[in-house]
């Protein structure tokens, strides 16, 4: 049996990747420290034979008894209040949790792919973002915290690439949505669901005039599989290009949820980008990936979910480890 390592796995992609390897009829090695993840996600997996959980912080040495075939590196905050609450967390788990799984991979020869970010381009000069853009980045601002931690990762995974010869991956994964986001983790999604759920008006930053394209999880999914298993080196969009404004976006959220919420500006948060939305050309070309599921009907199964909390998770502001992590 093939066994794959997966890293911050019980957050909302890992935990949906541990899924899918599992159907793949993998042997699973889960690994993540909960800062930002919870093991709901994952509890269902626990009785398997072929699926075992290590809680442990990647920024200290990994290690990994019997062979692993793969890693999915997954484990960082991803959420812009997240890493601002926990940057030097997010700093570190880039850099030194990324050179320990390249260091992990070579080891064993295992083929490894890494999960980049649309943030390497920062606020984007070059639109619809192809991975041939270079970026603008402000390194110092507030964002640069997770946006430099991911691009010396690419940085790294090259040079453990061409330098020893690691069979790598990476992607750049666009605003990604489904259900197992944590409610309070601040994206869009998540805030404005709980607030139509809690009765409470939606906060669009800035004027809504910034957009974004989102991407439902089980095509993401498939389209990390499909790169897995390519023979590609180079960074590779996966995301869906169906572009809209937050503004309009609210107006949908609004409409989906039967709600008569009211929409109210707050402040626009440095550096949060204008625009974004993935060129996914190369991603067609390479393994015929292309997102399935439009936003419609992803954010209706989205919806269920977290209809489906309970009423203490959906007045629970903070993460429940939070706290303990930030006093360290
Ligand atoms: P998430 O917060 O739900 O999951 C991240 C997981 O990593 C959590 O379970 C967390 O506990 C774990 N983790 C963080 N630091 C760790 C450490 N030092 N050691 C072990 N585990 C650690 O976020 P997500 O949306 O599932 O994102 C997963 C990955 O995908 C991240 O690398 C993120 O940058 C990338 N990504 C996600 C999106 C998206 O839209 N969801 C977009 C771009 C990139
Ligand atoms: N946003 C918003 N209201 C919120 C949360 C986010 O208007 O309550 C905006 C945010 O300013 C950004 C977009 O929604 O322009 C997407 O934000 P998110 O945090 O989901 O991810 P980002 O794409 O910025 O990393």
């Amino acid at each position: 049996m093939e066994r794959i390592l997966i890293t911050g796995a019980a957050g909302f992609l890992g935990s949906h990747l541990c899924d899918r390897f599992i159907k793949e009829g993998m042997h699973v090695i889960a690994m993540d420290n909960l800062i930002t993840g919870d093991l709901d996600n994952i509890k269902h997996l626990f009785p398997l034979e072929n699926f075992e959980f290590h809680n442990h912080d990647i920024t200290n040495f990994v290690h990994v008894s019997g062979t692993v075939d793969y890693i999915l590196h997954f484990a960082s905050p991803a959420s812009p209040i997240d890493y601002l609450k926990i940057p030097i967390q997010t700093l570190k788990v880039g850099a030194l949790g990324t050179h320990n799984l390249l260091g992990l991979a070579k080891e064993k020869k295992a083929r490894i792919l890494i999960a980049s970010t649309s943030e390497i381009y920062g606020d984007p000069l070059v639109h619809p973002q192809t991975e041939a853009y270079y970026g603008n980045v402000n390194t110092i601002g507030p964002r640069g915290v997770y946006d430099e931690a991911k691009r010396f990762q690419e940085s790294i995974t090259m040079a453990y690439h061409r330098f020893h010869g690691v069979d790598t991956r990476i992607i750049r994964i666009f605003n990604t949505y489904g259900p197992r986001m944590r409610l309070n983790d601040g994206r869009v999604i998540p805030a404005f669901m709980g607030q139509a759920l809690r009765g409470e008006d939606l906060t669009v930053f800035g004027e809504g005039l910034q957009t974004r394209s989102f991407c439902y999880v089980d095509d993401q999914v498939e389209g990390i599989y499909r790169l897995l298993m390519s023979d590609y080196n180079l960074p590779v969009n996966i995301g869906n290009p169906n572009e809209i404004t937050i503004l309009d976006f609210a107006k949908e959220i609004i409409k989906l949820t039967n709600s008569d919420q009211k929409i109210i500006f707050k402040p626009l948060p440095k550096d949060d980008p204008l625009q974004r939305q993935p060129d996914i050309s190369l991603a067609k070309k390479l393994f015929n990936w292309e997102p399935k599921v439009d936003r419609e009907q992803g954010m209706a199964t989205t919806y269920d979910y977290f209809k489906g909390l309970s009423e203490e998770e959906l007045y629970k502001s903070e993460h429940k480890n939070f706290m303990s992590y930030i006093k360290k």
